[in-house]
C-alpha cells in the first residue's frame, strides 16, 4: 500500500468538522474562540480539554496530549496513520489519491507488511492450537494453574506450538509464504542440512507486540524438560528488536495514559495477572535490563514508571541506569520493592489486589530504595561492617538535596538502623570530591526532579518565542542544543524554527512526542501575549545560565579545573547581563 499525497491528506483535514469529530466523544462548550470539555483521554472533573475549530487542533492542558483531527482518530480508535486518515475521509466524504513512490522503498514496504501478515497469521495458528489440540492441554492446565482465565489469555493472544518439527513451515508455505519469509519472521531455522524446520515447538506462545498492537515476535516458555531453555525468545531480525521491545504496551498504554502511571514487571504471566486484576497499566521488560529506548516509549506513555522487579544485584545496576536517563527526559523513576521476594503474579494472587496496589503506592525513589539496600545486607554485628554500610549509605545520601525531608528522613533510618549518632551519618563522606563526582557516582535523588523544571522552563521559553512575532523568531533563532536539555525540546525548537508560521505544519505521525509537545506550545503561543523584549531576554538568560551550570558540572566530572573557572566567569556575565535587564525594567 503506497501512502496518501500529501494533497489529498490536507483536503481531509480541510473538509474535517472538528466540533462534531470531537464532540462526538466528550461534550464540548464554547469559551471565547475555543471549545472545552472533559478530557477523553485521562479522567478528570473540571474540564482541561480544548478544542480550536478554526484551526482544527485539540489540547488537554491536564495531561499533554494535543494533534489534529488525524491525531485524534488514531488516538480515540486505536488506528494507525493510514487507517485514521481513510476513516476520516469516509466520514467527510473525500477521495483519497495514492503516491507512486519509488520502487526500492515501495518493496521495502511490500515485505514489511508480508513479514506481518505472516507472524499474524502464526499468532492466530498458535492461539487456536492452544484452546483446540489435546496436545495443549499442559499448557492450558499451567496457564490455569498459574490463575489465568480464559478471557485475558485471549486477549493476549497467547497460544501454543505443536512439538511437531514442521508444523508452522508447513502450514505457512501452503499460504503461500516462501522459506526465506519464514526465517527472517523469525518463525524457522535452517537446519545443518539446509532443511527448514520450527523455531518454536512445544511452547507457550506470548506475541510481542509493538504499541500499535502489531505482532513482531514472539516470547516462548517450554513446557517439557529437556527441551531447549525454559525461555526463548524471537531473535533479533527486521521486525524484532529486543532492547525495544515491551511485552504488554499495546493493551496498556490507553490505560497508562489514563492513570498516568505505567507499571513494569519481569514475565508475561505478571502481566496477564495484573491486567486481569484490574492494573490494565502493566508491561513486562522479559528479564533484560531496562534500555534507552524502552524506557522512552515508558515515558511517552506516562510520567510516572514504577519498577516492580526482581531486585538482586544486576538489576540493580540496570536501574540506577535507568534514574538517571529517565531523570534526562522528566520522567519520573519509582522502585517498587517485591514482598518477600515474590513475582507481582503469586502477589495479586495472594495478597489481593487492594494490598498490591497499596504496595505500587509506596513504591520508593531509587535512593531510597538503595539505601534501604545496604542496611538490609549490612553485617550489624561487627563496628567494621556498620562502618562499611555507613561509609555506602553516606555516598548514596550524599547525593540527595540538602535540607529536605527525604534526606532527613533517610538520615534518621540509618542512623537508627546502624545504631549510631546522625551526624555520623551527615559528615562528608570519606571519599574525595572527584570520586564522588564521577559519572558512576548515585543520581540525585529523583524526587526533586530537576529534569522536570528544566523542561517546564525550556517550554515556557518556546510558548513566549511563538507568541511574539519576529522577534519571538529571532531569539528562537538564538537557542542552540545547549541551551535544552532535553531531547523533545531540541526537536521541538528545530521543527518550530523550520515552521514558524504554521507550527502544526509537517508535524510527523511517528513522533507522537514531538506532535503533542508542539501543538501544547502552538495553542498555548496563541493565547498568551506577545511578550516584551526585556522579557525574552530574561528567559533566555535563564537559559544561558542553565546551559553553562550543565557545562561546569560536565567539567566538574572530568575534573577540568580550569574550564570550570572559564565557566564560573561566564556564568558571572550572564548573571550582570540578567541584572542589567532587570535594572531596566523594574
Ligand atoms: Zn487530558
Amino acid at each position: 500500500m503506497a501512502l496518501f499525497t500529501t494533497d489529498s491528506i490536507e483536503r481531509v483535514r480541510d473538509a474535517v468538522d472538528m466540533v462534531e469529530l470531537v464532540g462526538s466523544k466528550t461534550d464540548l462548550r464554547r469559551v471565547g474562540s475555543r471549545l472545552t470539555g472533559l478530557c477523553p483521554f485521562h479522567d478528570e472533573r473540571t474540564p482541561s480539554f480544548s478544542v480550536d475549530p478554526e484551526r482544527k487542533l485539540y489540547h488537554c492542558f491536564g495531561c499533554g496530549v494535543g494533534g489534529d483531527a488525524i491525531r485524534f482518530v488514531q488516538e480515540t480508535e486505536a488506528l494507525d496513520f493510514p487507517d485514521a486518515v481513510e476513516s476520516l475521509a469516509d466520514r467527510y466524504g473525500v477521495r483519497l489519491e495514492r503516491e507512486e513512490d519509488d520502487p526500492a522503498a515501495e518493496r521495502r514496504r511490500r515485505r514489511r507488511e508480508r513479514l506481518h501478515a505472516l507472524l499474524e497469521r502464526a499468532a492466530g495458528f498458535y492461539t487456536t492450537y492452544l484452546w483446540e489440540s489435546r496436545e495443549a492441554e499442559r499448557a492450558r492446565a499451567y496457564l490455569a494453574g498459574r490463575g489465568l482465565s480464559e478471557q485475558i489469555t485471549r486477549e493476549f493472544r497467547v497460544g501454543y506450538t505443536p512439538s511437531a518439527w514442521d508444523r508452522m513451515v508447513v502450514a505457512a508455505q501452503q499460504s503461500g509464504f516462501t522459506p526465506e519469509e519464514l526465517v527472517a519472521a523469525g518463525l524457522a531455522q535452517r537446519g545443518r542440512g539446509g532443511g527448514l524446520y520450527d523455531r518454536f515447538r512445544g511452547r507457550i506462545m506470548f506475541p510481542l507486540a509493538d504499541a500499535r498492537g502489531r505482532v513482531l515476535g514472539f516470547g516462548a516458555r517450554a513446557m517439557a524438560d529437556g527441551r531447549g531453555p525454559k525461555y526463548l525468545n524471537t531473535s533479533e531480525n527486521e521486525l524484532y528488536h529486543k532492547g525495544r521491545q515491551l511485552f504488554g504496551i499495546d493493551l496498556a498504554r490507553g490505560h497508562a495514559a489514563k492513570t498516568g502511571r505505567i507499571v513494569v514487571v519481569e514475565g508475561y504471566t505478571d502481566v496477564l495477572a495484573l491486567h486481569q486484576a484490574g492494573i490494565r497499566e502493566s508491561v513486562a521488560i522479559m528479564g533484560t535490563a531496562l534500555t534507552q529506548e524502552q524506557l522512552a516509549e515508558l515515558g511517552r506513555s506516562a510520567p510516572l514508571v514504577v519498577l516492580a522487579l526482581d531486585a538482586d544485584r544486576s538489576g540493580q545496576e540496570a536501574m540506577l541506569r535507568a534514574a538517571r536517563a529517565a531523570e534526562d527526559r522528566g520522567t519520573q523513576l519509582r522502585v517498587a520493592e517485591l514482598v518477600d521476594g515474590k513475582d507481582p503474579a503469586d502477589a495479586v494472587t495472594s495478597g489481593g489486589v487492594a494490598a498490591f496496589e497499596k504496595h505500587l503506592e509506596r513504591a520508593m525513589s531509587v535512593v531510597e530504595f538503595q539505601v534501604r539496600r545496604v542496611l538490609a545486607d549490612a553485617d550489624l554485628d561487627t563496628p567494621a561492617g556498620r562502618d562499611r554500610a555507613l561509609e555506602e549509605a553516606r555516598k548514596l545520601i550524599g547525593a540527595v538535596p540538602e535540607r529536605s525531608a527525604t534526606r532527613d528522613a533517610l538520615v534518621g533510618e540509618v542512623a537508627d538502623r546502624l545504631d549510631l549518632p546522625a551526624d555520623y551519618v551527615t559528615a562528608a563522606p570519606a571519599v574525595s570530591e572527584r570520586e564522588s563526582a564521577r559519572p558512576d557516582a548515585p543520581p540525585r535523588l529523583l524526587s526533586a526532579s530537576p529534569g522536570e523544571a528544566a523542561f517546564a522552563a525550556e517550554r515556557a521559553f518556546l510558548v513566549m518565542c511563538l507568541a511574539s512575532g519576529e522577534l519571538g523568531r529571532e531569539y528562537l533563532g538564538r537557542l542552540s542544543d545547549g541551551h535544552l536539555s532535553l531531547p523533545a525540546t531540541r526537536r521541538a525548537r528545530e521543527h518550530l524554527l523550520a515552521h514558524f508560521d504554521d507550527p502544526l505544519a509537517e508535524l510527523s505521525e511517528d513522533d507522537p512526542a514531538l506532535a503533542a509537545l508542539v501543538t501544547g506550545v502552538a495553542v498555548e503561543g496563541q493565547e498568551q501575549p506577545e511578550a516584551t523584549e526585556p522579557a525574552l531576554q530574561l528567559d533566555f538568560l535563564q537559559l544561558e545560565q542553565r546551559r553553562i551550570e550543565r557545562e561546569i558540572r560536565r567539567a566538574e566530572t572530568e575534573s577540568d579545573l580550569a574550564l570550570v573557572r572559564r565557566l564560573a566567569g561566564a556564568k558571572q556575565d550572564v548573571r550582570r547581563e540578567m541584572d542589567t535587564v532587570m535594572g531596566r525594567t523594574a
